[in-house]
């Protein structure tokens, strides 16, 4: 693997391989990784010649300057990870590379994505989410860039900017990984003590429940079972638990057979927000 850290060094290293006709898959991340990171990178490995992994903390995306400062950067590992996955190249750009000082912020409509759900918890983070993904783009030109549905709001931002400026790049979404008690992985799991890392499966458990109760319950039933079901758990306020249309993320008041749902749930588990989603 090899590892760039300027984003010229990277267009001349990509250049090459282009000029060749290689295809080039790109998995975007915040470093701290784990191994539904390294699923995506895995995917890129079956479905391209080269995978480029970036890692990026990017301040613009952080409406909370303290969750960007408690942010974990253990990069020697991540390295360690990302060799053993067979990753490429592992691009490390700094703020200016990203940024640079003439750096013309574009204007991007989010299609009211930004102000939902996520965007409303979290002011301007899909605006600072949309800008790094797509100076990325520019600096990788991936032939197809991977995403997890994790973080199903952000999969549908990202659709959208590729949508708005025409991007030549495939979008591929993969499922979520989940610890062995179903708790979806993040890198902000490791700021849980083990005890609540241990419990916090319970989140995934109520997607499950609320999943199998909307076979005889109706949406509103189910939902209060489910929130019922999470507030249980010491320690736990839900932010939202919601089930919406996956393309538009309007809100459902029916299940019906024609119509595909998606439940969205954010935890607020002893300080760490946790995300999770489930197809319905
Ligand atoms: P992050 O480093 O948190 O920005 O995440 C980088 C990419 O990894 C995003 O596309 C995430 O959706 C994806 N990702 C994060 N957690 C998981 C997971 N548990 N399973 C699959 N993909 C994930």
């Amino acid at each position: 693997m090899i590892v760039i850290k300027a984003a010229t060094e990277l267009n001349h290293f990509l250049n090459g391989l282009k000029i060749k006709s290689k295809k080039i898959g790109f998995v975007a991340t915040m470093g701290a990784l784990h191994s539904g990171h390294i699923s995506l990178i895995e995917r890129s490995n079956r479905e391209n010649d080269t995978t480029v992994c970036s890692i990026f903390v990017n301040p613009r995306q952080f409406n909370d300057p303290k969750d960007l400062e408690k942010y974990p950067r253990p990069i020697e590992k991540d390295i360690l990870l990302l060799v053993k996955a067979g990753c490429n190249v592992l691009f490390i750009p700094d703020y200016e590379d990203i940024y640079s000082p003439n750096y013309v912020e574009p204007k991007i409509n989010l299609e009211g994505l930004d102000t939902i759900l996520e965007g409303a918890m979290r002011p301007g983070h899909f605006k600072g989410v949309a800008l790094v993904v797509k100076r990325l783009f520019e600096c990788v030109k991936p032939d197809a860039a991977y995403f997890g549905q994790k973080d199903y709001q952000q999969t549908l931002v990202i659709k959208q900017i590729v949508k708005e400026f025409k991007l030549p790049v495939k979008i591929v979404v993969t499922e979520i990984h989940r610890e062995e008690n179903g708790l979806a992985m993040s890198s902000r799991n490791i700021r849980l003590s083990y005890e609540q890392r241990n419990r916090a499966g319970f989140i995934y458990s109520a997607l499950l429940q609320l999943k199998s109760n909307l076979k005889y319950l109706d949406i509103n039933e189910a939902l209060i079972k489910a929130k019922e079901s999470i507030l249980k758990e010491a320690g736990a306020k839900i932010e939202y638990l919601t089930i919406v249309e996956p393309d538009t993320l309007a809100q459902i008041e029916k299940i019906d057979q024609e119509r595909s749902a998606i439940a969205l749930v954010v935890v607020n588990y002893f300080g760490v927000r946790l995300l999770d989603n489930i197809y319905l």
